[in-house]
């Protein structure tokens, strides 16, 4: 079933979990979280990175998370992650996203804002809801910034741009942690209950399992996975006995191996019913 960003994160908010967003790149990363997806019965996003959106991969990808969506019995939103400019986010339109971000999370506050709210006036044109981000969320191996998202700047984004999601840096960031990341959970709760968009953990491959909760817990409503679902294909993979030359059979293992992944997320975020 085809659902909006907002609508699908609505559910998460209503039954007090977070809907997990994981990060597709071909028919076997889209095929294990379906499969998941059907077999939990929970909400899930795929989503797709910007530059996938530079290439041709996004409109040969798209059509297969259309046709998985439509086929679920489940609540399933498409989503365009880390959207980097105008170009990206009308591709995303035209390729079927119910869901973009936009991230102008580099630029000052007020630039943020202004390009963010210019994207959400586009968006609502399609049908579409945005999320936006709000403090810098970098890369690991850049080491975790403790510069977090404020109250106020968050209650002030949300109000002038109209965004229904919102990335904030909480303690996460994109890739492989050096160490286990401590996460800021008071500042969570204080961003949940300090305005009216759903909170959005990014990198959240690597974040150690009582912290993912105690962030839902706080009101994380949608957690981003991408490191680990590239990671639980390549695994499989490298299982494969390299003797099977069929290649819809030699990917069965792989494909199965995202699969038992969103599995394991979807039930730590509380998102199966
Ligand atoms: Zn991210």
């Amino acid at each position: 079933m085809r659902y909006g960003l907002k609508e699908i994160l609505d559910i998460g908010e209503q039954g007090g979990f977070a809907v997990p967003a994981f990060n597709v790149y071909n028919l076997e990363t889209v095929l294990g979280v379906m499969q998941a997806a059907e077999e939990t019965g929970a909400p899930v996003i795929f989503q797709m990175y910007s530059r996938l959106f530079d290439s041709e991969i996004a409109r040969f990808v798209s059509p297969i998370i259309m046709e998985a969506m439509d086929s679920m019995k489940t609540p399933a939103a498409f989503h365009l992650d880390h959207g980097a400019g105008i170009p990206e986010v009308l591709r995303a339109f035209r390729y079927g996203a119910t869901g973009v971000m936009i991230d102008a999370s580099k630029e000052t506050l007020d630039k943020n804002i202004a390009v963010t709210r210019e994207v959400v006036k586009m968006a609502s044109e399609m049908g579409v809801t945005v999320e936006g981000e709000l403090g810098e969320v970098g890369k690991a191996s850049e080491g975790v910034s403790t510069d977090y998202t404020k109250v106020e700047d968050a209650a002030r984004f949300v109000e002038e741009t109209g965004a229904c999601a919102l990335a904030v840096a909480v303690g996460t960031a994109h890739g492989h942690y050096k160490q286990a990341p401590v996460l800021a959970l008071q500042r969570i709760a204080e961003l949940h209950q300090g305005q009216k968009a759903h909170l959005v953990l990014h990198g959240g491959s690597g974040v150690p399992d009582d912290q993912i909760q105690a962030a839902v817990k706080a009101g994380i409503r949608k957690i981003n996975f991408g490191t680990d679902v590239c990671c639980s294909l390549l695994d499989g993979i490298r299982a494969v006995d390299p003797s099977v030359l069929a290649l819809d059979l030699f990917m069965k293992e792989p494909t199965n191996r995202v699969k038992e992944f969103a599995v394991s997320k979807i039930k730590l975020l509380g998102a199966d019913k």
